[in-house]
């Protein structure tokens, strides 16, 4: 479905959109003007074959009207269309008021009638195969057209030489044969012709053919200004409707991207809290919580695999007198040196953390009591040793560690065996400071 819209959409973007109905339009209305036109023409034709039985009518009744009269006298005037086959001085007869009439035959009636009605361009003749006038003599194709009416007696039409021919026979009517006693059989006479000029007669169909056009142009180009309108409306709504789909799925992209950044910045921020939650924002090192914790698995895991561990409870001396003497801030920046220290000197299993204030805690995992005891003693070395300068100014510390283990409680819990550590601690202290000093077992007292 998506397939088949994004190619309508590819084929209302094409030209061919817009050629497409236009030459649809254009093959109709051309089928169409090409049927109007024939039926023009044959129109034309038709009618200037009825013009032609028309005439040929009108000959038959001055035909068989002559033939019935035995001469038929009329006054010529000037304006009588004038003849060279006619020989009518002869004929003249004078009426008793003084009018003169001529006589006409029906041949020469006829001939007055061609000359009527070649004004009109219509050519009119008499063809016969012994014409009284030998000027009048038929031609080749004439006379074959006779013979083919003699056999079948129907007109014929033709285009030839640019003319357009109605040719009809001449029949003699009975009366005509009765005095022609000897003649009998021929009754045909030969043929009446019409002719018409072609060019003429489409002359006269050039207002319907450039009407024809006219219309049918006016079609044509009203039919494609409303497709190529349409197809414009549609391609500029498709557009319309592609453009606001593109803007929300842009939208929607940039709303995703930020519920994503909004997530990651979310997952730090949690993060970030999780590790505040644990650790010391000072040193950096884990906190008491933490420691805590530890310390009640590291005692379930004695109590339960008898796992060994000890406790280091570390209390930097006189650590007031180094705030009194340099300073807060340097007071922080040694505690940030000595947690920095003592962490190098751990193993990664060993948990270290800030207590409070200047003291701290160790847990050595895996770690024996009087190892414990070496280790602290050694730290003590280590602390001792350590060289911090702060402002150019040379700042010493020393430390002093309880040391204590579960193996000395009786029940151990994460409180019993920090007061053990912390009183061995507080021994140290009492004892000088800058040592490490092991507790002896809770169930000694
Ligand atoms: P002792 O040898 O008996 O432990 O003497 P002490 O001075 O170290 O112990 P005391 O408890 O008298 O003083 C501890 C001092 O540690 C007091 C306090 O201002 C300081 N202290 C605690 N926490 C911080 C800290 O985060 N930064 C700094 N700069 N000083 C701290
Ligand atoms: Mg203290
Ligand atoms: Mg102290």
């Amino acid at each position: 479905m998506i397939k088949r819209r994004a190619s309508f959409e590819k084929f209302l973007q094409s030209p061919f959109a817009m050629i497409l109905p236009i030459s649809i339009w254009a093959v109709l209305t051309f089928s169409s003007f090409y049927w109007n036109h024939q039926i023009i023409q044959s129109s034309s034709h038709q009618a200037f074959t009825m013009r032609g039985e028309m005439s040929k009518n009108l000959s038959d009744i001055i035909m068989t009207w002559a033939s019935s009269h035995e001469a038929i006298y009329v006054p010529l005037t000037e304006k009588t269309p004038s003849s060279p086959y006619f020989d009518i001085k002869n004929k003249d007869i004078k009426t008793s008021d003084g009018v003169a009439l001529t006589q006409l035959s029906a041949g020469q009636i006829l001939s007055q009638l061609s000359l009527l009605l070649d004004k009109d361009s219509v050519e009119f003749q008499l063809i016969s195969t012994q014409p009284l006038n030998p000027a009048n003599q038929a031609s080749t194709w004439q006379i074959k057209v006779l013979q083919s009416l003699l056999d079948d007696s129907q007109r014929h039409i033709e285009e030839r030489n640019g003319q357009f021919y109605y040719i009809a026979p001449l029949f003699a009517e009975q009366s005509c044969l009765d005095c022609h006693k000897d003649n009998q059989t021929a009754d045909l006479l030969g043929a009446v012709s019409f002719n018409y000029p072609i060019e003429r007669l489409e002359q006269r169909l050039d207002p319907l053919h450039n009407q024809n056009t006219f219309i049918h142009s006016a079609i044509f180009i009203i039919l494609s200004l409303i497709s190529a309108l349409a197809i414009y409306h549609v391609r500029s709504l498709v557009n319309r409707i592609s453009a606001q789909k593109a803007q929300r799925e842009e939208t929607i992209r940039l709303k995703t991207k930020n519920l994503h950044q909004e997530i990651e910045q979310h997952k730090v921020a949690r993060a970030e809290l999780q590790r505040l939650a644990t650790h010391d924002p000072l040193t950096g090192i884990r906190n008491r919580r933490h420691f805590i914790d530890s310390l009640h698995n590291e005692i379930k895991r004695y109590q339960r695999y008898k796992s060994n561990f000890s406790l280091l409870m570390l209390d930097l001396d006189h650590f007031k007198k180094v705030n009194d003497t340099y300073g807060h801030d340097c007071g922080d920046y040694v505690l940030q040196c000595f947690a920095k220290e003592i962490q190098e000197n751990l193993r990664q299993s060993d948990v270290f953390v800030r207590y409070g204030g200047e003291e701290f805690a160790i847990i050595a995992t895996n770690t024996q009591l009087d190892a414990a005891e070496r280790f602290a003693q050694k730290l003590t070395k280590t602390v001792e040793a350590l060289t911090i300068i702060y402002h150019q100014q040379t700042v010493n510390i020393t430390v002093s560690i309880g040391v204590a283990a579960p193996s000395l409680l009786k029940t151990s819990s994460p409180e019993s065996l920090i007061s053990l550590a912390d009183s061995a601690l507080y021994q140290a202290k009492a004892l000088g400071r800058n040592r490490a000093i092991c507790a002896t077992p809770d169930y000694d007292t």
